[in-house]
């Protein structure tokens, strides 16, 4: 494995080299990840192909901080994450990361705008101006007469889209997306996933979008598959 020098710039935001997850099941071992390598420069949609079980999820947690026990490196905007201490990841992870999950994960208790507007307050923006951000993301996703409605009296499309809102709320350098879409009927995904694309690419984050749907992945810049624990492009 070569080693991984930090880029340049601010022109690559994630880099993995060499990759690799093992799970021990019932004293088998699987090997998930088994070397990937990527480079997602900055503002760069990339759409991770892969079926069911090759891996997707457990790489997004890895490049999101999410989980240990990887082998191999992982650079997130020029910092090597297992350098870090718990504190410095969490600060990587809530500075330069949005994540959005294959099932909302909101908060049920709070209304669409406030789960837009909690993370901004963690990040230290002024109570007034997290608001206004919530509210304009949420009406440019077509939510600005479901500012106040909790969760549970949204449509999977509608929680889907606050939970886009959400991620893209700090204008983190990198969005991670683990099948967004994977929950809704066809034409809605297609919906939230051209609304997703674009927000990402109007605000200059780069993404990297776990997906099975070929035809959803060749809207984004680029395509890399997940083939036996290593990326391929293309
Ligand atoms: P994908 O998201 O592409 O469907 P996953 O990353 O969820 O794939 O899973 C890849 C493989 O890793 C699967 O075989 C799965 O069973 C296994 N796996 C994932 N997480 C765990 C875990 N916590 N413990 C044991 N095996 C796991
Ligand atoms: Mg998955």
């Amino acid at each position: 494995m070569n080693d991984v020098q930090a880029p340049r710039g601010a022109t690559t935001v994630v880099q993995l080299a060499g990759l690799t997850r093992s799970f021990e099941q019932g004293g088998v071992r699987i090997d998930v990840l088994k070397g990937a390598d990527l480079k997602v420069r900055a503002g760069e949609i990339v759409a991770l192909l892969g079926p069911s079980g090759s891996g997707k999820s457990t790489l997004l947690q890895a490049v999101g901080l999410l989980e240990g026990g990887f082998g191999g490196q992982i650079l997130i905007d020029g910092t090597e994450a297992a350098k870090l201490d718990d504190e410095g990841r969490t600060a990587l992870r809530r500075d330069s990361i949005g994540f959005v999950y294959q099932f909302h994960h909101l908060l049920p208790d709070f209304t669409a705008r406030e789960n837009v507007i909690l993370p901004q307050l963690v990040a230290g923006r002024a109570a007034a101006d997290a608001d206004a951000r919530a509210a304009e993301l949420l009406t440019v996703l077509g939510l600005g007469a479901r500012l106040d409605h909790r969760p549970s009296q949204l449509s999977g499309g509608e929680q889907q889209r606050v939970a886009v809102a959400r991620a893209l709320a700090n204008k983190p350098a990198l969005v991670l997306a683990d099948e967004p879409t994977g929950n809704l009927d066809e034409s809605t995904a297609d919906k939230v996933l051209a609304q997703f694309v674009e927000l990402v690419r109007g605000q200059g984050s780069a993404a990297l979008v776990a997906t099975h749907n070929e035809r959803l992945a060749a809207a984004m810049d680029r395509v890399v598959r997940l083939v036996e624990g290593k990326l391929v492009e293309g």
